[in-house]
């Protein structure tokens, strides 16, 4: 089953719009290889202004989270609705950081996976351990209720459309990241249980992005990985030249 990898950049709360402008044009004149699809997350408030600077085709945009909810009073957030409205094509549900400063539980996460599939959003659905799960060896326990109390309430319908980045807590902006083996055999099983809950044809076609620390100095041993379709690339994503020669170590 040859799954086409996709490189993502997660900027976080990074960058001003003029930086971002720039990082774009300088990527957009260097990306000159199709082996891999790409997608940035940009702050929501820049992401239909880079969707109009964007003259290319390989691109894709999203961004880094959704409401629960379709539409109501929730100051300060942003609908799955809204976001497709605005010509959005991917979201990031569940990441670490929102689970740990914001309270997502699985319950919301979940909530978050139906709305954007809802508005034919695609989302790239979050999972992985903090340190102290790792270091007592209990690993796939955590991750495997993680997918079961949120993404395995999909259908295998909905379930085609999501894109799964495994990022262990303790690798995320910490320099440390999994090495190709740890990365290897949580995506190994990750794949299993997918293939468990739907079926083998599913769990062979849907990518599973590593996420943590990925920089251009370890992103070919980690996506040399049979199942490592990727990467969900944070604080190296924020420069175009080491996003650029992240993009090529998926070649
Ligand atoms: C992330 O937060 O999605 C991430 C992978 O961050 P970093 O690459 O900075 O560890």
């Amino acid at each position: 089953m040859s799954r086409k990898k996709l490189i993502a950049a997660n900027w976080k709360m990074n960058l001003t719009l003029e930086q971002a402008a720039e990082w774009l044009a300088e990527v957009e004149e260097n990306l000159l290889e199709h082996h891999a699809d790409v997608v940035l997350f940009p702050s929501f408030i820049y992401i239909t202004d880079l969707m109009d600077l964007y003259q290319g085709e390989q691109i894709l945009f999203g961004a880094q989270n959704c409401s629960h909810l379709e539409t109501g009073a929730l100051t300060g957030e942003v609908s799955a609705m809204q976001l497709g409205s605005a010509g959005v094509d991917y979201v990031i549900v569940g990441h670490s950081e929102r689970r740990i400063h914001f309270g997502e539980t699985n319950e919301a996460i979940k909530q978050k996976l139906k709305m954007a599939l809802k508005h034919e959003l695609f989302p790239v659905f979050c999972c992985g351990e903090p340190l102290d799960v790792r270091n007592a060896g209990k690993q796939e326990e955590y991750v495997s209720r993680q997918l079961t109390e949120s993404l395995f309430a999909l259908s295998a319908d909905e379930i085609a459309d999501v894109t799964i980045a495994y990022e262990p807590v303790w690798a995320i902006g910490t320099g440390v990241n999994a090495t190709p083996e740890q990365a290897q055999e949580m995506h190994a099983f990750i794949r299993q249980q997918v293939a468990k809950k739907y079926s083998g044809k599913i769990a062979g076609e849907i990518r599973i992005l590593y996420g943590g620390s990925c920089k251009p100095d370890n992103a070919k041993p980690l996506f040399a990985c049979p199942d490592v379709d990727g990467g969900l690339i944070g604080g190296a994503s924020l420069n175009a030249e080491d996003f650029l020669s992240i993009v090529m170590a998926a070649k």
